[in-house]
């Protein structure tokens, strides 16, 4: 049994959570996990098969055959692919296929790594209840909006704010009302709204949340590292 540090950042679409992961992950030399990119993987495999990303039978099939080697590709960021993975997380099999691979790598973190960060929708609530450090990251959607628009800019893609207001709202709308793992905060995460702070002040923000919590555990888990 390993005694590994689990940072759990929950949040709504494009709320920024994946940056802050990925930066808290940085600080502490710990590993990330996207866990938000395994169900795009899913729902890539369903579309690709060019099958129905509701349908349990053909969602489950993609996730028989999730090809975690893709998790860069860029197709999975599409708002295509973006919908979609909302529909086969709705799925209770689909979850249940994924969960064993999310609580491994919060248990053991590949690279030897002291810890893990996990950004998704359940983490701090399913995947790592006893995590000692969860942020849930929130921001206005009309800031999310604009944040992904700039972000679709910059591979030349044009879409109104009014638009990404719509998709975002009603995928956190069915990501929040879902029976199963829905989205929400953990009794014990930190709520941390990011609309008025740029991504250095967020960082900030964050880590002046999470460290003390960090710091509580993290003499622990090298100790038990040392006598390992
Ligand atoms: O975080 P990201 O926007 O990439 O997640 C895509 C979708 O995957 C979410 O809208 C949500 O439906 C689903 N998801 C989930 N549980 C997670 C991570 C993502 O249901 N832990």
């Amino acid at each position: 049994m390993t005694n590994s540090v689990v940072i759990a950042i929950d949040g709504t679409a494009a709320c920024g959570k994946g940056t802050l992961a990925r930066r808290l992950a940085r600080h502490y030399g710990f590993a990330h996990l996207d866990s938000g990119a395994l169900y795009r993987l899913v729902a890539l495999g369903v579309i690709e098969a060019m099958r129905d990303p509701s349908n349990e039978a053909d969602a489950l099939r993609a996730a028989g055959a999730i090809d975690l080697t893709r998790a860069g590709d860029p197709k999975i960021r599409s708002d295509v692919v973006g919908q979609a993975s909302s529909k086969v997380a709705a799925i209770p099999a689909v979850r249940a296929a994924l969960l064993q691979f999310q609580r491994d790598f919060a248990r053991t973190p590949p690279g030897n790594s002291l810890g893990a960060v996990i950004d998704g929708r359940d983490i701090g609530t399913v995947i790592a209840p006893d995590a000692p450090a969860k942020l849930f990251v929130d921001a206005r959607p009309d800031v999310r909006a604009r944040r992904r628009q700039m972000e679709l800019e910059g591979m030349g893609i044009s879409r109104s704010e009014a638009d990404l207001v719509a998709e975002l709202t009603a995928r956190d709308a069915a990501d929040k009302s879902r029976p199963v793992s829905p989205l929400k905060q953990a009794p014990d995460a930190d709520l941390l709204d990011t609309s008025d702070l740029g991504i250095d002040a967020a960082f900030a923000a964050a880590l002046a949340l999470v460290s003390p919590k960090v710091a509580k555990v993290l003499q622990s888990a090298l100790k038990d590292r040392h006598r390992g």
